[in-house]
């Protein structure tokens, strides 16, 4: 039988103290971090920032590729300016 304990840590991010289980460890080993340092609120909301961050990335993105775009639409609507005039 595994032996299960709980230990109190303090978060790094809004110093309020957690438990955190042992059997936790496992899962966070294999994210390569020997325990939690943040809280299951600070956490949530880390994860909920990077969902935030990704959304913004993956928008600039796209708001970049449309710029591109319209930078190539202009480019090939002078073009054929030149063209018609000719
Ligand atoms: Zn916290």
């Amino acid at each position: 039988m595994q032996d299960y304990y709980t230990q109190e840590l303090s978060c790094e991010t809004c110093g309020r103290p957690f438990v955190f289980r042992n059997y936790e460890k496992e899962r966070l080993a294999k994210q390569g971090l020997a325990k939690s340092k943040h809280c299951p609120l600070c956490r949530k909301a880390a994860h909920d920032l990077r969902k935030e961050d990704t959304r913004r990335i993956e928008n600039e993105i796209w708001q970049q590729k449309k710029a591109e775009d319209k930078k190539l639409f202009d480019i090939r609507l002078n073009e054929w300016k030149v063209v018609t005039k000719g």
